[in-house]
């Protein structure tokens, strides 16, 4: 049976599900978001390593030491080039960053907080959550 939250990438070749609902939700300005994303900030949850289950496809992981000096890998879809979640993080060992783009079904979970806020461009208005200049401590 499938888990409560299931998630694929934009062809439908990688899929992955996980049960627990998703706390750590943030939207994060951080340089490494905006050049991972493409976007000005990317909106990611962690799940637990444990919960997370990868059902279909064969997501490539790339290797990227970030800002922080700390390493992780990205993984997106061979056939499509989404990227669908983070692995492998240093920073924060037995969790996986899902995009929130990924969910089939997103609508039910929002952001938490607001951060790397000082990266925030301009033209972005600031949500209304708890806003952090850098990582929340
Ligand atoms: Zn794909
Ligand atoms: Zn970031």
């Amino acid at each position: 049976m499938a888990k409560t939250y299931t998630a694929r990438c934009a062809c439908g070749d990688v899929k992955f599900e996980f049960d627990m609902a998703p706390d750590f939700v943030a939207v994060c300005h951080c340089l490494d978001c905006k050049k991972a994303s493409g976007g000005e900030a990317a909106t990611f949850f962690g799940v637990a390593e444990d919960d997370f289950t990868l059902i279909s496809g064969r997501p490539h992981a790339f290797h990227y030491v970030a800002q922080s000096g700390k390493g992780l890998d990205r993984n997106f879809c061979p056939n499509c080039g989404a990227r669908v979640f983070t692995s492998n993080l240093e920073s924060f060992p037995g969790l996986v960053f899902v995009a929130l783009g990924s969910l089939d079904d997103p609508k039910g979970i929002a952001p938490k907080l607001e951060m790397f806020t000082r990266r925030r461009l301009a033209w972005v208005k600031p949500l209304d959550l708890p806003q952090y200049e850098g990582m929340p401590s």
